[in-house]
């Protein structure tokens, strides 16, 4: 279904989708108004300029641009190394606190998290080291007073500036990155840290998603004594706390889930058996029959008896509703063979993975070239739920 909020994919990199949430934009316009009317007056000396120069609009523009390069190098960094240890990266997705890369599994080993984690703040301080470099030696530069060249001299300042600017955020990035709450990079590299002492990653994770609620409950604090000296800034702190201690519980409620669809097979959750439909039936038709159905959704088509397709909720929805009288099941299904299916004794983690890549609704369930049931998202829903997860 189409959403306001959904991400929009920007690019391919390396074969690695690059998607921007809304909120990013927001983010953005925030770091060239800030950096255009606060930061570089003051450090181009340009405090007592009434309104707002276009030389420092543009400036601002480009040193917010590679910003959001040195993010997306921070987390291509960790989606390239998952990549390498042979975890399958989804996607890049930037966001109003900066990337995350969207990794399709949990790391097999400790030895696996510890350097897909660290990777990113690696960059992070290579990229602040850089920049640093660009700034001490245009600082030597001026210093030296070679340049007649107004333009040149301007334009060296204003790169200068720029470099300083990243250096600063840059060494910020990572420094925040590795404090040690989970899922911060910090925090994975801990839990990767307790999963090899005790091997055990169940207990591991426990003990990540305590250390990202004891840096939270931290940055509350930190968060509230500054808006209580009157600093907004500290709302920024208190938001990205309340992220955090959200995001340190969904990863380990993620991980006890994975775990239990690891314990139960396909077979024993899928929808089964299903309904079978003619090919000719019109949609409309269709429609009636899936209401009337206790398992409604997925079914098999025939003709002479032989399967053909697949239908369900999804593939009629996405047909406008006016052509439901005219088109046939035939034209909206899902042909057969389906190149994503699973077989009755997968785990259903197996089909977690494959729904979360493919972004489908469900898969079906092969056994020796036959359809014999759908699985989906509901499917692992209630499952998860009938075990208190
Ligand atoms: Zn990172």
């Amino acid at each position: 279904m189409f959403s306001f909020f959904r991400p929009w994919q920007i690019g391919k990199l390396f074969g690695i989708p690059v998607r921007i949430d809304p909120s990013w934009i927001l983010i953005f316009l925030l770091l060239v108004y800030q950096l255009a009317t606060l930061v570089l007056p003051v450090e181009l000396g340009r405090r007592f300029q009434r309104g707002v120069a276009l030389d420092l609009i543009v400036v601002a523009v480009l040193a917010s641009l590679l910003l959001f390069a040195s993010v997306l190098a921070h987390e291509f960094a960790h989606a390239l190394m998952a990549r390498v240890r042979g975890v399958s990266v989804l996607g890049i997705t930037l966001f109003i606190f900066g990337g995350v890369a969207q990794i399709g599994d949990e790391p097999d080993g400790p030895a696996t998290e510890f350097l897909i984690a660290i990777v990113g703040p690696l960059i992070s301080f290579v990229i602040a080291i850089m920049a640093a470099v660009v700034w001490i030696w245009l600082q030597a530069f001026q210093g030296m007073g070679l340049v007649n060249n107004i333009a040149v001299f301007q334009l060296a300042r204003y790169i200068a500036v720029v470099a300083f600017y990243l250096a600063q955020a840059n060494l910020l990035l990572a420094v925040f990155n590795l404090l040690p709450g989970f899922p911060l990079d910090g925090g994975r590299v801990l839990r990767s840290i307790v999963w090899a002492i005790l091997q055990d990653q169940r207990r591991a994770t426990y003990i990540g998603m305590l250390s990202g609620r004891g840096v939270a409950a931290l940055l509350t604090l930190g968060g509230l004594y500054l808006v209580l000296r009157g600093e907004y800034s500290g709302g920024w702190l208190i938001l990205m706390a309340w992220f955090l201690w959200r995001a340190a519980g969904e990863a380990y409620h993620s991980m006890l889930a994975r775990d239990l669809l690891k314990q139960i097979t396909v077979g024993q959750i899928m929808r089964a058996p299903l309904q079978r439909v003619s090919e000719s039936l019109s949609l409309r038709d269709l429609a009636e029959s899936f209401a009337s159905w206790l398992r409604p959704p997925a079914l098999a088509i025939d003709i002479n008896g032989s399967a053909v397709g697949l239908i369900g909720i999804d593939q009629v929805t996405m047909i406008e509703r006016t052509k439901w009288e005219t088109m046939r099941v035939r034209q909206a299904m899902l042909p057969l063979p389906v190149a994503l299916t699973v077989s009755p004794n997968d785990a259903a983690l197996r089909a977690l993975s494959l729904l979360t890549e493919s972004e489908r609704q469900d898969v079906p369930v092969v056994q020796e070239g036959q359809v014999v049931g759908v699985i989906g998202r509901r499917e692992l829903a209630q499952y998860l739920q009938s075990r208190g997860e």
